[in-house]
């Protein structure tokens, strides 16, 4: 998987403390304007505003992108539950962009193939699912709330990261291009090479859109109607 690094440099004004993760909070931006991507918001954690409000956190994810803010040994300021709160100081924060330029699915599917990631990784955090939250559990915002605001949203969005985890549980098969770069992480199924679809197509530049009425993929060429 791949994680464009934009960290915030090291005279950014709010203090980074440091930190061992035990939890992932999961945010929604809260911005649906157009534009208002993970570049965007990676623009927004150096503005003035953000310094003012004191707010900071690890990952801003789109449906192209996810991007890192912070080392995931300091903390953020996106909890609201105070200085000393464990949302604060022990949670790896992710916010989910709503752009309405975006696709939002998409923008899901990566922060749950990011949730995995994390949770295979990171040693500190309590097993899964008990150590990826919402928001809300910190200071009772209604915040992640897109999916807080449609029926099963939390528990579909967790339910894909069981997915991711348990894909990635069987025996890894690299898929390499000539320079022997890693675009995905298929499996065998017997002596079929499974890979998951989005992860191979995005990082062959190809955007990927899944109708779930038709339970149906569209897959587009950057560029081509
Ligand atoms: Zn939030």
């Amino acid at each position: 998987m791949r994680i464009v690094p934009d960290f915030l440099p090291d005279d950014h004004p709010l203090v980074a403390l440091p930190m061992v993760p035990k939890w992932i909070s999961v945010h929604d931006t809260g911005n649906p304007a157009r534009g208002a991507n993970a570049a965007m918001h990676g623009r927004y954690l150096r503005s003035q505003e953000a310094i003012d409000r004191e707010v900071m956190w690890h990952f801003t994810v789109d449906d192209r992108e996810i991007r890192q803010h912070l080392p995931l040994d300091r903390n953020g300021w996106h909890a609201g539950d105070g200085w000393d709160g464990p949302g604060n100081r022990q949670s790896i924060a992710i916010e989910i962009c709503e752009n309405s330029d975006g696709d939002r699915a998409a923008a899901e599917a990566n922060a749950a193939m990011l949730v995995a990631h994390l949770v295979r990784t990171v040693p500190s955090l309590l097993p899964f699912p008990e150590c990826v939250v919402q928001h809300n559990r910190w200071s009772g915002k209604n915040c992640p709330r897109v999916l807080r605001g449609r029926p099963d949203g939390w528990e579909g969005f967790i339910a894909m990261v069981r997915q991711y985890l348990q894909s990635e549980e069987r025996q890894p098969v690299p898929i390499r291009d000539a320079a022997g770069q890693t675009l995905a992480t298929g499996w065998l199924d017997g002596n079929t090479t499974v890979v998951p679809l989005r992860e191979l197509a995005e990082a062959l530049g190809l955007r990927v859109e899944w109708h779930q009425d038709e339970r149906a993929v569209t897959l587009r060429w950057p560029g081509l109607a």
